[in-house]
């Protein structure tokens, strides 16, 4: 029998006699678990007690980003996750998968003598400049997928589009002599967002945190203060009269960002992305976690008959 829980901010999974831990962002009793599972470096992931657990899985980019950019005092107790590569334990497997949602981002189907469980964590199925888009693996028993845009108001634009937006924004904005700075969250935006610019021959610079990211992903840095600049959410960067801050976000804009420029590009999946995913995935029973939970669930149920419900906070299947 498996079981699917909410438990200390993560999500538990439990079958025969096995119990893993994913993305908990709460204390925990580390001597419950065979393993935890980090799906990325996103600080609503991990918690730093993670250091304590018998064994931790995570890919080599987000052990990188948790021990030199976030602080995270991580040991002999990781096992480095390479997609597509099993991890084999007593009665249980781990096969890392990619998200697609930043670098280092991965999936874990749990593979156990009664079934299997695909966890998601955040993923995107969309290919972007950077990364490959997630794909569903199909007939895992339980699905437990993000759902953070699964309300049908959230549809994206292909990305294509919006790269070409972002690259007319930087010529115009070059072209009336201003400075642009382009406003993402630095784990993600970061690294895409300079990867677009780049590939078009423009010099970027980069605000502390995406410059100590970049260093450690991609190997490049530059602070120095260029007219075209790639920036945390809020920036960490003075401001001048010259700057015109676009914030790039899949989120609606509130707080100090309302009169900016809004550029809608998500690391996420749109809803119609996360619909297909579900649909695709062909899993038994499916939980939603994170964002629109209910409306996702509700959708998949109602319009596709799928066995779709909020994960809980405590249930037997
Ligand atoms: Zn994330």
């Amino acid at each position: 029998m498996i079981s699917v829980v909410k438990r200390f901010g993560g999500i538990e999974v439990s079958c025969c006699g096995r119990h893993i831990l994913v993305d908990p962002t709460r204390r925990f009793p580390s001597g419950n678990y065979d393993a935890v599972l980090i799906t990325h470096g996103h600080s609503d992931h991990y918690t730093s007690h993670i250091s304590k657990a018998r064994r931790v899985i995570m890919s080599g980019e987000t052990l990188r980003i948790l021990r030199e950019f976030r602080g995270v005092r991580l040991g002999a107790n990781v096992t480095v996750a390479h997609p597509n590569r099993p991890i084999i334990f007593d009665h249980f497997s781990v096969v890392p998968l990619n998200a697609g949602h930043v670098m280092g981002s991965l999936m874990y189907l749990l593979e156990f003598r009664d079934g299997s469980v695909l966890v998601t964590g955040d993923m995107n199925v969309e290919d972007s400049v950077l990364l490959k888009g997630a794909e569903p693996y199909p007939d895992a028993d339980v699905l437990v997928m993000e759902s953070t845009y699964g309300d049908p108001s959230f549809q994206f634009e292909p990305r294509g589009e919006v790269y070409n937006e972002i690259l007319d924004l930087v010529d115009r904005v070059r072209g009336k002599g201003l400075r642009l700075v382009l406003s993402g969250f630095a784990l993600g935006k970061g690294q895409e967002l300079y990867a677009l610019l780049r590939n078009s021959g423009i010099d970027v610079s980069m605000d502390t945190n995406v410059d100590s990211l970049n260093r450690i992903l991609l190997g490049v840095g530059n602070r120095n203060d260029g007219d075209v600049m790639v920036a945390d959410l809020p920036p960490r960067v003075k401001l001048n009269g010259d700057s015109v801050v676009a914030m790039v976000t899949g989120g609606a804009p509130g707080g100090w960002l309302r009169s900016k420029v809004h550029i809608r590009l998500s690391n996420h999946s749109d809803f119609n992305g996360l619909v297909e995913f579900a649909i695709n995935s062909r899993a038994r029973r499916i939980y939603t976690v994170y964002g629109y939970s209910e409306r996702l669930a509700r959708h998949l149920r109602l319009e596709y008959g799928l066995s779709s419900y909020p994960i809980p906070d405590n249930t037997l299947i």
